[in-house]
């Protein structure tokens, strides 16, 4: 019986290919994108190098199901969509087939999301049925990353973060009216942000307890959404609810959906939010430190931490010898790893000219060198001494 089942739901993969191409998985989302265009059918489409906290690995990236009752309008899974090829798979074929996977070593890492079907509550528990069979019945320890559906109910929550390393509970859109006009039957406060806030009181509840961390992503560039908007929201989460990151997805149409028509986001736009979201939760900064233009978006073509540097740094310039950490962390090429070290060297007394930053791990002290001093001097003009 279970010899007949799995190939049947590899032939079902296979028929899936790349269906979940639009959704991150991973710590390093751009790299997970791939240049061909939903849909391909094959199983090499399902899996995807993600890099997780355990290091890059092969995971099967994939849905318990294609069809859907929602209409989300820029989702290629939406009901009605007549070119959606619907594909179906229990609980326990989908956690054999998973198995087979893995110990054929083909992945090492299961990311799993799912059409909805009869409601979010029921949707889910055929998730974390999935997961249970995986971890309990295979008694797989690795890499889970598991999508938490619309409306969810806490106690499933629970259960998903105790079986998984990271739960995504999708907002989409960063205000209720953005999200109607996205997906005109999600309920950004009562489906979605609730989910946000419970999953932060679980961790609460349960300070001591191996909890999956929780992210989110949002579809951006469709219905006029600002990166001032998507960035407040980022971090407001992260500092009121503990969210561990946000993906940001550049929303490319889909033929054959509501949005066919809307042009593409652009991929700089994505990377520069990426790049600001790491400002706000690793650097210190604040979502006023970000140099919005008068509509509410970063410029694209320019690092905003290069523009704040520029306007801030140009005539007062931070000396490494004497910042504290904050500080340090607002110089261009300067991050989190190498403003400790920098913290240690000029204690040791190590820290002279820029070349001493190469040695401290910095791949280009030259990106850094128009805003710093060191011990009063600025390097320019000691690089133009010797
Ligand atoms: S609920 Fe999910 S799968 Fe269904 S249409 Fe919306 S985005 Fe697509």
């Amino acid at each position: 019986m279970n010899f007949h089942s799995t190939p049947d739901t590899l032939t079902k993969l296979t028929q899936m290919g790349d269906a979940t191409l639009f959704e991150p998985a991973g710590d390093a989302p751009q790299a997970e994108q791939k240049s061909g265009r939903y849909q391909s059918h094959s199983l090499a489409e399902c899996i995807t190098n993600v890099q997780t906290p355990l290091g890059a690995k092969p995971i099967l990236k994939t849905m318990l199901t294609t069809a859907c009752e929602r209409n989300c309008y820029y989702c290629p899974f939406r009901a009605g969509r007549a070119k959606t090829n619907r594909v179906t798979i229990r609980p326990g074929d989908m956690a054999m087939a998973f198995d087979k996977l893995q110990r054929a070593g083909r992945v090492d890492g299961l990311f799993l999301s799912s059409g909805i079907i009869k409601g979010g509550v029921t949707t889910q528990d055929k998730l974390i049925d999935t997961v249970e069979i995986v971890r309990l019945k295979y008694g797989y320890r690795g890499y889970v990353h598991l999508k938490v559906m619309p409306g969810s109910e806490y106690d499933q929550l629970y259960r998903a973060m105790q079986l998984s390393d990271r739960v995504s509970v999708n907002l989409e859109a960063p205000t209720q009216a953005r999200l109607d006009a996205l997906a005109p039957k999600k309920d950004f406060e009562a489906e979605l942000l609730r989910i946000l806030q419970m999953a932060a009181q679980i961790r609460r509840n349960h300070p001591h307890e191996r909890l999956a961390r929780t992210v989110t992503q949002f579809v951006v560039g469709a219905v006029g959404d600002t990166d001032i908007e998507l960035l407040s929201l980022t971090n407001n989460l992260h500092r009121q609810l503990g969210l561990q990151r946000a993906y940001f997805s550049a929303f490319h149409p889909i033929a054959d959906t509501p949005l066919e028509n809307v042009e593409a986001a652009s991929d700089l736009r994505q990377h520069r939010l990426y790049q600001s979201s790491f400002l706000l939760r690793d650097y210190g900064w604040e979502v006023e430190d970000l140099p919005f233009n008068g509509s509410g978006n970063l410029p694209t073509r320019v690092d905003p931490k290069v523009a704040w540097a520029e306007e801030h740094l140009t005539h007062a310039p931070i000396d490494l010898t004497t910042a504290d950490r904050l500080h340090l962390l607002r110089v261009p090429g300067i991050g989190p790893k190498s403003a400790d070290a920098i913290l240690r060297a000029r204690r040791l007394g190590h820290l002279h000219d820029l070349s001493d930053l190469r040695k401290l791990g910095l791949a280009n002290p030259g990106r850094a060198a128009p805003y710093i001093l060191i011990g009063g001097r600025s390097p320019l003009v000691q690089q133009r001494l010797f």
